[in-house]
Order: C-alpha cells, then structure tokens, then sequence
C-alpha cells in the first residue's frame, strides 16, 4: 500500500449488509463515536462521477442500473483514499468489499501495511424490508447526515438537526427498480463474502432489523471488543 496511512494499530471493520441495511448511518455513527473514518465506496464514486473523473464517468452508468462497478476501478479508488492521513485513525468500510476479488485485494492491501481486518461485522435483515427502508431515505447536502421519512425523519421538516442546512437529497439509484437490481448483485456476488471472512475468523453478526439507537449500541460494543 504505498503511500498508505493505515499503520500495525489502526483498526480497521466491515460493514457487510444489503442496500439499505444501514451500513452507512451505523458507519457515520461509529465514525463519530470512536473516531475511526467512514469509507464508503458509494460515496467516492458518485464524488468522482460529480467530478467527471474517467473512472466516475465509468462508473456513472452502471450504479445507475444498479449493477457493479468493475473491481479494477473500486480498488483505486478506494487503495487512494487509504492513503489520506484521517486514515491512521482506523477505518470502516462501507460497501467494500463487494465481490471475492475486492476482499483479496483488500487483504493484499492490508498485509503490505502488517494490519488485518478486526472484524467484518454482517448487519442482517429482511429483503422485503429493505425496498421500504431503501424509498424512504434521504441525506442533508450540506454534511451527508441520512434521515427516512419514517424511522428517522428530521426534527423540523426539511431542515438538518445536524447543521441546520435545508438541502436534502434524494439518491437517483434508490427506485424500486434499480433496488431490485441492487439486491440481486448483493445476493449473487457480496453474500458469499460472509462465508469468505466466517471462514478467516472475522465474522461477526447482528440483527439489523431493530431501532437505530439500539443497534448502535450493540455494534458500538463489538467494535471496542474487538479493537485491541
Ligand atoms: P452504495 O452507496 O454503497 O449503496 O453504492 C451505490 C452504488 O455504487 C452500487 O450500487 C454500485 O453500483 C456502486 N458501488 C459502491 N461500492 C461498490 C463496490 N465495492 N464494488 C462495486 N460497485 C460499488
């Protein structure tokens, strides 16, 4: 990992889940909790396809089908943003891996830099679930903080409780059609992951069906459990 912050003690976990499991408003809230850095590979693809990068370019069309991204362009993509210096800090990852091809990248990434995975922690939940959880979601514009209509909407309508911002988004891939599409890739190519860091001695699971606040705190205690 030439150039990489990441160092021997910087915990680094997994999110492994569906769309819409919750990965990425648990990783914002261990990212706040414990001071680790939340890299979501959704997140730097539609930056760098906001940007016009070659690879966002390559990109664009295939989230917008809900497909994958090729493993070539994610690895970059994601090896680059490890260098950052927030990266000594540990990190999450959020949507990465994705495909086997991702995870032994990941591991090649990881032993250069003498570090290993603390733990790939599987948010589980229902498939019928995730399309209602999926079309309810938005996120503030200005500091990325996600909220739903139903189980987290914001204090005022239309205005962040975070920073006060009144732009909220709406993600362009989160219809019920390309969802669909999503959850097949999930079950077809990112499953098998489970099995893959079961089989390495990482795995960990949790209902991810609950209340936010309360799997929070379960996950918060898995996370310092295994950090040592
Ligand atoms: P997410 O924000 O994690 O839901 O990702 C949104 C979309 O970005 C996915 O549907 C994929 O098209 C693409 N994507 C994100 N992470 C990956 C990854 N690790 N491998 C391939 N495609 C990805």
């Amino acid at each position: 990992m030439d150039g990489a912050q990441v160092t021997a003690t910087a915990p680094v976990f997994i999110l492994l889940g569906p769309p819409g499991a919750g990965k990425g408003t648990q990783a914002r809230m261990l990212q706040d909790a414990h001071g680790f850095v939340q890299l979501s590979t959704g997140d730097l693809l539609r930056a760098a396809a906001a940007a016009g990068t070659d690879a966002g370019e390559a990109a664009k069309a295939v989230m917008e089908a809900g497909g994958l991204v090729s493993d070539e362009i994610v690895i970059a993509i994601l090896k680059d943003r490890l260098g950052d210096e927030d990266c000594a800090h540990g990190v999450i990852l959020d949507g990465f891996p994705r495909t086997t091809g991702q995870a032994e990248a990941l591991d090649e990434l990881l032993a250069e830099a003498g570090q290993h995975i603390n733990a790939a922690i599987s948010l589980e939940v229902d498939d019928a679930a995730m399309v209602a959880r999926i079309s309810g979601r938005f996120t503030c514009g200005n500091c990325g903080e996600g909220y739903h209509d139903v189980h987290k909407p914001t204090a005022v309508l239309g205005t962040c409780d975070k920073c006060g911002s009144t732009h909220m988004k709406r993600r362009a891939d989160d219809n019920a059609e390309t969802v669909a599409q999503r959850l097949t890739e999930y079950h077809k190519q990112t499953a098998p992951l489970i099995a893959y860091y079961e089989g390495k001695g990482v795995l960990q699971s949790l209902d991810a069906m609950g209340e936010i606040d309360a799997i929070a705190a379960t996950l918060s205690g898995m996370v310092r459990e295994a950090e040592g």
